[in-house]
């Protein structure tokens, strides 16, 4: 049975851990020291406000573990900030906060806020390459990926926005899969990532 670790520092922690539970195939556990990563097979990114998991990262340190348990093949889904962290760059539109430092497993562009701020928050659905259709996506103050090379392969899009993306045991997405009952994104990630 292999062992998912939710990234616990900030953000939807709870969220993840309960859609875990709902699959009765995987074992699960909290990572806030990097020995916690010892013995995963897979890591969750939550969203949340990548600036402070940014600061705790690096607090806890935590950076160069990531890094390593990724290079090493191990599964990393990033959901929302959780994509924001993985990302090789980020950018913001209002220029302001340049205090994320990403972790730069995927080699991708990711425009922080893309879709807005909390106001703009929608819930739509999409039909996501490999995966399936009618897949519900919560979007929360939402980044999207403007840009990825050619390791990057693309999931799903809204319009010319991309918002879902692989490359190789790395998954990332937009949206927030946790927050719906809907476990078909989950279960890729543990079968073909981890
Ligand atoms: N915009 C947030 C950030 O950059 C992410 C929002 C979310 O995770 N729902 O941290």
């Amino acid at each position: 049975m292999k062992t998912i670790g939710v990234l616990n520092l900030q953000g939807a922690v709870s969220e993840h851990i309960t859609m875990l539970k709902k699959l009765d195939t995987v074992k699960y556990s909290l990572v806030k020291k990097p020995q916690d990563l010892q013995g995963l097979d897979g890591l969750i990114i939550p969203g949340g406000e990548s600036t402070a998991i940014s600061r705790l990262i690096n607090q806890n340190g935590l950076f160069e573990p990531i890094k390593q348990f990724s290079r090493s093949g191990k599964g990393i889904f990033g959901t929302c900030a959780g994509l924001v962290l993985c990302a090789k760059t980020t950018t913001k539109i209002d220029n302001t906060d340049k205090s994320v430092t990403p972790l730069g497993l995927i080699d991708l562009v990711v425009e922080r806020n893309g879709f807005g701020r909390q106001i703009d928050s929608f819930e739509t659905r999409l039909t996501v390459n490999n995966i399936g259709d009618n897949i519900p996506a919560i979007f929360i103050r939402a980044p999207y990926i403007q840009s990825f090379s050619q390791s990057v392969t693309p999931l799903a899009y809204i319009d010319q926005y991309c918002v879902m993306a692989q490359s190789k045991n790395i998954l990332i997405c937009s949206f927030h899969p946790e927050l719906t009952d809907d476990l078909r994104i989950i279960h890729y990630f543990i079968k073909h990532c981890c």
